[in-house]
């Protein structure tokens, strides 16, 4: 497989041009040289082979020669609310939840919590979604959501769906089951170190939210997020 490389706006045409990080990437990292061919992807769902046509300054011109339309996704949209851990950590988790085929991650804002999803923390994050993206042949970006208050995010999620609020001590019923299903959307909700408050809980489960434990042990919020999220992705293959 030719190395892969993210071209920020939408694919038309025959012609696209890299800047920034991934033409730093492509020119003196990857050292391609001009005729070589590539792979772009947009995160449009489509993978484009390409051939490096002309380098300026921080800018490498590519010329597109065939467009494929590639599905690599899960067959139902997963919607992961978390609460952020801290530092590396957060860098980590988004790029497994990539990986594991999260469409939407929510970053929530809880009474616990213990990181503050700032506008630049975020625009940070995303250049991890789009590094995680490239290295597992995703052709569709996880999206970012704004930080959300986690009553907001208990109450307006579909009621049709599967949501699933991760709670030492919640039950499991059929939980494994229904993440077999392939039919209906999916959220996960996964609290702070300090985690959810019981009022927080009441807000899930009143709203339909199932509470699930994931074994006797305490699992980081990072570690408990790539549990819930591989149930619904390994049974997705
Ligand atoms: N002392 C906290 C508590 O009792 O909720 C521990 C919080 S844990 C470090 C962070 C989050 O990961 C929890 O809010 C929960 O969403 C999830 N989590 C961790 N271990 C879990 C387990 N064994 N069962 C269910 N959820 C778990």
């Amino acid at each position: 497989m030719s190395e892969r490389f993210f071209v920020e706006s939408p694919i038309q045409g025959h012609r696209a041009s890299l800047f920034g990080a991934e033409a730093h990437h492509l020119l003196h990292v990857m050292r391609v040289q001009i005729g070589q061919e590539v792979t772009l992807v947009d995160g449009s769902g489509a993978e484009f082979k390409a051939t490096l046509e002309n380098v300026e300054r921080n800018q490498a011109d590519l010329i597109i020669h065939h467009r494929s339309q590639v599905d690599r996704e899960l067959p139902f949209h997963l919607t992961l609310g978390v609460a952020l851990p801290k530092g590396q950590r957060q860098r980590w988790l988004v790029e497994k939840l990539v990986e594991l085929g999260v469409n939407t991650l929510v970053p929530l804002n809880t009474e616990r919590a213990v990181a503050i999803a700032e506008t630049k923390t975020l625009q940070r994050l995303q250049r991890t979604v789009i590094e995680a993206t490239k290295q597992c042949s995703r052709t569709r970006l996880m999206e970012i959501t704004s930080a959300t208050n986690v009553h907001d995010f208990f109450v307006t999620t579909p009621t049709d769906s599967r949501r699933w609020i991760a709670h030492p001590g919640g039950t499991q019923s059929s939980v494994l089951l229904e993440a077999c299903e392939t039919s209906s959307a999916g959220y996960l909700a996964i609290g702070p170190e300090g985690g959810f408050t019981d009022q927080e809980v009441t807000v899930a489960t009143q709203a339909g939210w199932k509470m699930v434990h994931l074994g006797p042990r305490i699992l980081r919020t990072e570690t408990a997020a790539i549990v819930l999220s591989s149930l619904f992705s390994c049974t997705a293959v």
